[in-house]
């Protein structure tokens, strides 16, 4: 899909992922209570203050942009939000003066380093989906066989698991190193401890707008009208935890302790330019889960540890557009058997791993189990996170010198209580 290029009479640096082909919406504070707003280079925009202001009183009610969540926006629906944004970014264009010389500019656009952000959606459920399949091959080949990396079922159906929605936390929230029982392999019994395997996995997830009634499903075409928009994502993990519970039915604690995402939510059509062809699936998959087009996107991922009082040091790059099963074969696979999804629901990705070594998803991948240790710049090693670690996700899409991207998800590794 050609862009057309939009020039703004804000300034915004080129290398900003918050550009004018994105305006993506968050929750955020400066001082008084939470309310939506809107990302735009280095600034916020406050919404209901535009609405306010009488600039976009066309396009949706005042309280669905003066509220702790996304949740009421959403549930208005893609028009609805793609009329909004479309408004945003027509009062940005160079040219349009009505936001540029409005007298309260000054209270509408907030420098983002005066705000803080927040957990931008109440989500109620949440999913964690298992479907790079080079991640998958990876984990396969360390936990089971080398020759049969993949189970029967995983090139037949989009593998997923009912995850825990209250620990989802937002970008800069401290994550505390969980305790559990663990069993070493040489010994006969458990014991409980802090994890000593701590790791993050590299995900986006996609966030639902709407519901469908227990008992319908949802069809991979029609599930684009259900996916609002996406984040990054860190399915936070403790392997030690993970290896001794997770059979036979699957993740546990090992996962709930805290699931991370990015505050600025990107709606879909601000992705829409940078969709690529998804990889052949062979077997053939079945009629439901079959889709037509782009439904992969090429977005890049990068991962950066930041030991204490260093600079963060970058330890993957990967890519969205990997990804075997695609959202709108997730969603369809979600809802077959009339499972109902609801306004606000977020579904995982599962890690995205590439098909290199330097892509792989998480550090399990990455150090091979800690056989491989990183050696970090400033001198020490890792195999799995540290305490006082802090871990950074970047995401974005570039393409003919446009670039729209979701800012970082970042957050600190505290030592166990
Ligand atoms: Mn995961």
């Amino acid at each position: 899909m050609a862009i057309s290029k939009l020039n703004s009479w804000l300034s915004i640096a080129a290398n900003s992922d918050f550009s004018i082909y994105n305006i993506p919406f968050g929750i955020f504070s400066n001082g008084s209570q939470s309310r939506v707003g809107a990302a735009i280079g280095e600034f916020v925009i406050d919404l209901p203050a535009l609405f306010d202001a009488g600039l976009i009183s066309e396009t949706v009610g005042r309280a669905v942009l003066d509220t702790d969540f996304l949740n009421p926006l959403m549930n208005l629906g893609k028009p609805a939000t793609r009329k909004l944004r479309n408004r945003i970014k027509e009062l940005l264009t160079a040219g349009n003066i009505e936001l540029e010389n409005h007298p309260n500019k000054i209270n509408i656009l907030i420098p983002v380093f005066d705000c803080k952000m927040h957990l931008p959606v109440n989500v109620g459920d949440y999913t964690d989906f298992y479907s790079s399949i080079e991640h998958a091959t990876n984990v396969g080949i360390m936990f089971r066989d080398p020759a049969n990396a993949l189970l029967p079922n995983w090139k037949h159906l989009p593998v997923g698991y009912h995850g825990r929605s209250s620990s989802i936390v937002v970008s800069g929230t401290p994550v505390r190193r969980p305790k559990g029982q663990t069993k070493a392999d040489d010994q006969p019994l458990p014991s409980f401890a802090p994890s000593r395997l701590l790791d993050f996995e590299l995900e986006t997830a996609f966030i639902t707008c709407r519901g469908n009634a227990l008992g319908e499903s949802i069809t991979t075409a029609e599930a684009d009208n259900y996916i609002w928009g996406m984040v990054l994502f860190n399915d936070w993990s403790a392997r030690d935890i993970q290896k001794w519970e997770y059979v036979p039915l699957g993740p546990f604690l090992a996962k709930n302790f805290a699931s991370s995402v990015s505050p600025w939510v990107v709606f879909m059509d601000a992705l829409e330019p940078f969709r690529v062809k998804g990889p052949e699936q062979q077997p053939e998959v079945l009629p439901y889960l079959k889709y037509e087009g782009e439904k992969n996107i090429d977005l890049n991922l990068e991962v950066y540890i930041k030991p204490e009082n260093t600079e963060p040091q970058r330890v993957t790059a990967s890519n969205f557009k990997y990804m075997y099963w695609n959202m709108n074969q997730q969603l369809a696979h979600q809802t077959v058997n009339g499972c109902n999804i609801r306004t606000g629901d977020l579904y995982g990705s599962g890690t995205i791993s590439g098909p290199e070594k330097g892509s792989y998803g998480s550090m399990l991948e990455i150090t091979w189990s800690g056989k491989n240790p990183i050696q970090m710049n400033d001198g020490s090693e890792r195999k799995f996170i540290q305490d006082n670690d802090t871990v950074i996700f970047k995401g974005w899409c570039e393409k003919d010198g446009v670039r729209v991207g979701f800012g970082e998800l970042r957050n600190k590794v505290l030592g166990a209580y």
